[in-house]
This record gives C-alpha cells, structure tokens and sequence, in this order.
C-alpha cells in the first residue's frame, strides 16, 4: 500500500446545474440532483485546496453538473474560497473555468464578471469545442446558433484572461487523426493555441454511444507523437506537446483512483461537499 506523494490539483463542481445548452451526451446531468446550496461546500473546497497545494497541486479547475457561467454568483464565491486560500499560500499557477464559451460572446456579461473573477485569481477560460465551426458547436449543443469564435475568445482576452480550448473528441465530431490535425489548424488560425482533448464517456470512465473508436484514439494520439514534440507525460496516461510553439495536450476523460498509488490526479469537491480522491466516488473519499 503506497502513501499518497503527490496529489496533482482540484476539481470543483460549482452552480445551481442550470444550463444554456441541451447536449445528447452531457455526463453532467447525473449529478444536478446534487446541485443546490450547501453550507459546507465552501469549507470543503478550502481543505481540498489547502490539501493539494500542500501535496505540489499546481491546478484548480472549476465546472458545473450544468454550466458554471449560468450560476455566476456560485463562481464569484468558489473563487472568493481560492483568493482566500492563495493569501495563506495555497496558491495554483493554473485557475481554469471550464465553460461552453455561450455566455462570453456577452459583452455586458464580460463588463460585470471577468475583471473580478481575475481580481480573485482565474487565469484562464476553456472553453468546450465539439467542432470548429458555429455550426458544429449550434449542433453539438443542440441550438439553434452559437456565437462566434472568434467573438467568445476576443472578449476573454479583452479582459486579461487566457484562453484554452477543450477539443472533445466524439464519435461523429472529431474522431480520427485527419478530422484532429485538421481541427488543430483551424483553431489554431483562430488564435486558440493551447488545446486539451479527451473522449467524450460515461462518468464512470467508460464508454459510451458517443465515444470515438480506440482505433480513432489510436490515430490521434499517434499522430501527435509523430508531428509534434512531447514535453512531459501525465502519470495517469496522455501527455503535453509542442506542436509548433503551440500546446496541445492529450488525456483521459476520468482516472479511477487507485489506493496501490502514490498519487492522485485530482481532488474532486463535489456539490454535497463530498471531497473525493476521483469522479468515481466509490472507493475513493477524501474528506465528509
Ligand atoms: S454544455 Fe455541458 S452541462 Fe450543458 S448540456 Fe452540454 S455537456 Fe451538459
């Protein structure tokens, strides 16, 4: 039985699970039951991020059961948790929110929340592209439009935040080397030049319907070890490249924990304060 060296960042769900989108394949809804106000979810999310920047956690990433950007006032006191817990020390590199871009294509929306959502430490928005055009991101989402790219990532940087891309990899989107490489190139044209794909499956790690086919994986993964250069590998699978000064990052959608290691990928602070040592619950609680 190893003791846990090293525990790599945080995940935190936050929001009231509302969402702007319908997607087919969201893996979120099973946990909107969850997803209304709990006065120790902000206690849990401190220990959890005090826990992973004591063990070296560089990273704090905060989603939703629906989507983050529809709840704002939950994001402002998620973040109010991290700007409390970085003035003591516990303090991430990387604060990402994880969003389907919909809201920041909002001007107003931007004046009234990303300055203090800086102020308080975010750094960088990623946003979740299933195509790379409007039209693949309306259908993906299941709307009838979605705003422009280019318009999304204009605003966010207007405000001093960094940009990211979350390229999903689906069966029927992005699925094979050629649709990959190709996706690559648009969104880098775009300006997004920091990427991260995974396959889109069940919350249990498995997959489902919408998941691209291991041969498709297979395919994606070896053309980035052939095209672009590796410049460190995660212990849980995948790994960061340089593809011509730009970053594209390749890992799985969940890692199950596994007690015999001696790390965790992440902490996950769920809605009902649970903290757990992976999105698979069982066998894994952290702290109640
Ligand atoms: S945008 Fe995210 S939360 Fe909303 S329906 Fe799609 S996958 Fe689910």
């Amino acid at each position: 039985m190893a003791c846990i060296e090293k525990i790599y960042s945080v995940s935190a769900l936050i929001g009231n699970g509302s969402c702007n989108a319908n997607c087919d394949f969201c893996a979120g809804k099973y946990l909107r039951p969850e997803a209304e106000e709990n006065k120790d979810h902000s206690r849990s999310l401190e220990a959890a991020i005090k826990l992973s920047a004591r063990y070296g956690g560089w990273s704090l990433s905060l989603t939703s059961s629906g989507e983050p950007t529809c709840d704002p006032d939950s994001l402002t006191r998620a973040l109010e948790v991290y700007k409390k817990c970085a003035d003591q020390g516990a303090y991430f590199p990387n604060v990402n929110l994880f969003t389907n871009g919909i809201l920041f294509a909002d001007d107003n929306f931007c004046d009234e929340y990303l300055d203090s959502w800086r102020d308080l430490g975010l750094n960088n928005v990623a946003i979740s592209l299933h195509g790379v055009t409007e039209e693949e991101q309306a259908k993906a989402y299941n709307l009838e439009s979605y705003p422009s790219l280019e318009k999304i990532t204009g605003n966010i940087r207007d405000h001093g935040l960094g940009v990211r891309g979350t390229l999903l990899l689906r069966k029927g989107g992005v699925d094979s080397s050629k649709k990959y490489q190709d996706a690559i190139h648009t969104l880098i044209d775009k300006g997004i030049d920091n990427i991260t794909s995974w396959p889109v499956g069940n919350p249990d790690g498995s997959r489902n319907e919408f998941s691209p086919s291991r041969l498709g994986q297979l395919g994606i993964k070896t053309w980035l070890w052939r095209n672009a250069k590796k410049c460190h590998g995660h212990v849980w699978g995948g790994g960061v490249y340089d593809y011509k000064g730009n970053i594209l990052r390749i890992t799985d959608y969940v890692t199950k924990h596994d007690p015999k290691k001696d790390f965790v990928r992440q902490l996950v602070v769920f809605q009902d304060s649970t903290v757990a040592y992976s999105w698979i619950r069982d066998g894994a609680l952290c702290m109640k």
